[in-house]
């Protein structure tokens, strides 16, 4: 970890952001996916910092959107509307007439009736909606139970028995135009066979299609692809190679099929990481508890998913210990590691808490009154 996270005049806890990494790593994805003809586009729901989005949008990336507001967000960091799409299970008349007014490229949609009032809005405003059904493939993920999305008995998606029905209403209306299927089965995937799987279900549910004479010219997949959360320094950025080369050798894409991705985790995790100060060191009978100034309403995912960021100390070169890392928050979740390993804590020592630019700022909260954390940037030199 670099000394230039201790900026001087900035209070703990803040985010820090090494926008080096992240060019760094939005070369690597353009450099995989180009060859492969493959479009990408960042999931602006895994960190909507303005700062950030405008380095995405620079590099040529487009936008997957989850709400009118982050279309309104993806317009002003630069993204053309021609390069957003809109996905999501409740977009609201409002949001859907404004994604249409704004000329976006495509909406996923999730449901027949989504459809239909995307239809009736269309209509009104004289103009035809460009959409996608997002299907519910039934592939396991084998990734934590609530960041699984694409099994059977969830909230998303179009289920495979229901598809056929969707596509002959869908073709039916006057003012939406189908262009194909949306697909996204979960997320912090690193199995490379579980993309495999995708993409043969994929090759069989567009075989079915096309023997019914119906031929899409869109096929989005979705995000999902993992980074190493345990070693960031070794991994900064996730194998993009190994993962559009899977969909290069198993999916069998028809002539002319413009292939979409929508990566949000793998793009900005690694660029980020939390900093707080230690507060106090409390000496249980079994335990010690290091407690920071930064909290759960800073950082969710260890309390909403059990999730595992790497912690350092930054300032301490003592003997190690072991404790169990806490925040101020009232709340027994409100912590963000048990019995980790870092140098004899004493209150006043900096703490970095690692991989933590996806899902992490985007979903701070004001909880307790707390404040939000600030951003703080820094480009290092990579690679
Ligand atoms: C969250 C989400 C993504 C991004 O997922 P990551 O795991 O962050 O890559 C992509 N598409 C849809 C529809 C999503 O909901």
């Amino acid at each position: 970890m670099q000394q230039n996270i201790l900026p001087e005049g900035v209070q703990t806890p803040y985010y820090f952001y090494d926008t080096g990494l992240l060019d760094y790593t939005l070369d690597l994805v353009q450099q995989a996916a180009l060859p492969c003809n493959y479009r990408v586009h960042y999931a602006v729901k895994a960190n909507a910092n303005p700062v950030l989005l405008r380095h995405i949008s620079h590099r040529g990336l487009g936008a997957d959107c989850v709400s009118g507001n982050e279309i309104r967000r993806a317009l002003e960091c630069g993204f053309a509307a021609s390069d957003i799409v809109y996905a999501g299970v409740g977009k609201t008349d409002r949001e859907i007439e404004y994604a249409l007014r704004q000329g976006i490229y495509c909406f996923n949609c999730e449901s027949l009736p989504e459809i239909e009032v995307i239809d009736g809005i269309a209509g009104r405003l004289g103009m035809k909606a460009r959409i996608a059904l997002r299907v519910n493939p039934n592939v396991d993920a084998h990734t934590h139970h609530y960041i699984t999305t694409g099994i059977e008995e969830n909230k998303f998606g179009i289920y495979l028995y229901d598809l056929r029905r969707v596509i002959a209403e869908s073709l039916r209306l006057a003012h939406v135009e189908l262009l194909g299927l949306h697909f996204h089965i979960g997320s912090q995937i690193t199995d490379m066979t579980v993309f495999r799987g995708l993409c043969l279900r994929v090759n069989e549910i567009l075989e079915g299609i096309r023997e019914r004479g119906v031929n899409f010219s869109y096929i989005n997949f979705g995000g999902g692809l993992g980074i190493d959360y345990q070693e960031p320094d070794e991994h900064p950025c996730a194998d993009f190679k190994a993962y559009f080369n899977t969909f290069a050798e198993f999916f069998q894409p028809t002539p002319h099929l413009q292939v979409h991705f929508e990566l949000g985790r793998s793009i900005v995790a690694q660029c980020g990481s939390l900093i707080s100060t230690v507060l106090y060191v409390k000496e249980g009978k079994k335990r010690k508890f290091v407690v920071l100034d930064a909290g759960m309403n800073d950082l969710l995912r260890p309390a909403l998913y059990q999730a595992y960021h790497k912690i350092e100390n930054v300032t301490s070169r003592l003997p190690e210990e072991k404790y169990d890392v806490v925040g101020p928050v009232c709340e027994s979740a409100d912590c963000f590691g048990k019995d980790v390993t870092l140098p004899a804590t004493r209150r006043g020592d900096m703490i970095a808490i690692r991989s933590c630019g996806a899902y992490g700022e985007a979903m701070a909260s004001r909880y307790n009154l707390r404040d939000l954390a600030p951003a703080v940037y820094w480009a290092s030199d990579q690679g």
